[in-house]
């Protein structure tokens, strides 16, 4: 297989989608992003990295966030959090509140916002959030050192994150907070306003692809804990849109609002794609099709 001319080869497929859908918006710093580009990377198990297009452009990770924190919650404390957050699809958009209030305060599963936020409160517990236990693991994984949260991006979601302001009040009202929701909401928004390339993103999520292994051969995660991460991002990890992707892609993804989707092939690699320009139900456009070309023309699939 020759994954360097593969991905070339994608590149040029995605181009007549470039510049389609739109980017997130109800963040206005990321409505201004380019949606001409696109890029594309995959690091294998055994650390070799293959890239194309704009695959070294820093991009807002977002919701992509959310698995690195879950892993660390998983680490730290092992099965107790499925106590304050359930792993179904949810079916509603990802900000919602009204699923939140029917079922009682426990968020559907740790992808949606209301998840992510419980999630993120138990992290502050473990860990707290200096420095930010997720910006940490993504830098040694990544061996980058330089990727921070963008001030003016996590301004901007700080601005206007009424509806996640209201979820961590409506979870706190059920007594699913253990931290104030000011410092909840900061460490999410922080942790969602992380800059980082596609080459960055494939090579720190290689222990979702390696039965939990770190870079440095410790564990993360056991391979246990490694398969139902990856079960949560097949079932809840693309919005709306999980049963599409899964018929499309056929393997366990995150996607972010900024344009980012990471795929898992477990026991072979990682693959992250970007491109800023949104379908409706908010996963990258070029970013999908490039993954179904990926495992159409390799095989790589779980299925
Ligand atoms: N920071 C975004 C929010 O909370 C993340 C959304 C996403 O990427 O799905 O709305």
């Amino acid at each position: 297989m020759d994954l360097q001319n593969l991905l070339e080869d994608i590149v040029g497929t995605v181009q007549p989608l470039l510049g389609q859908g739109a980017p997130a918006d109800y963040i206005p710093s990321l409505a201004a992003v380019d949606t001409q580009q696109f890029g594309i990377s995959v690091a294998t198990s055994d650390g070799d990295v293959f890239a194309s297009g704009d695959a070294d452009v820093p991009f807002s990770i977002q919701s992509i966030s959310k698995v690195y924190a879950l892993a660390l919650v998983l680490a730290g404390d092992g099965d107790r959090i499925w106590k304050r957050v359930f792993r179904e699809p949810s079916g509603n958009p990802f900000n919602s509140l009204v699923q939140l209030e029917h079922e009682d305060g426990i968020p559907r599963n740790p992808f949606i916002n209301a998840g992510a936020l419980v999630v993120t409160d138990r992290l502050l517990s473990i860990v707290g959030s200096s420095p930010s236990p997720v910006r940490e693991l993504l830098r040694q994984e990544s061996g980058n050192n330089s990727i921070d949260a963008d001030p003016v991006v996590a301004a901007s979601e700080a601005a206007n994150s009424h509806r996640n302001a209201s979820l961590a009040h409506f979870l706190a009202s059920y007594g699913n907070l253990e931290n104030p929701v000011d410092s909840v909401l900061e460490a999410y928004i922080d942790q969602c306003a992380l800059e980082m390339s596609c080459t960055d993103l494939a090579l720190a999520s290689r222990f979702l692809a390696n039965n939990g292994l770190r870079g440095n051969g410790t564990a993360l995660l056991s391979p246990s804990q490694t398969k139902r991460v990856n079960a949560v991002m097949l079932t809840c990890g693309t919005y709306d849109a999980a049963g599409e992707f899964a018929y499309r892609v056929g393997l366990p993804g995150k996607s972010g609002v900024g344009g980012g989707i990471v795929a898992v092939v477990p026991n072979k690699c990682t693959i992250c794609v970007w491109s800023p320009g949104l379908g409706r139900s908010g996963n990258s456009l070029a970013g999908v099709a490039a993954l179904d070309e990926f495992t159409t023309r390799t095989g790589w699939s779980i299925f």
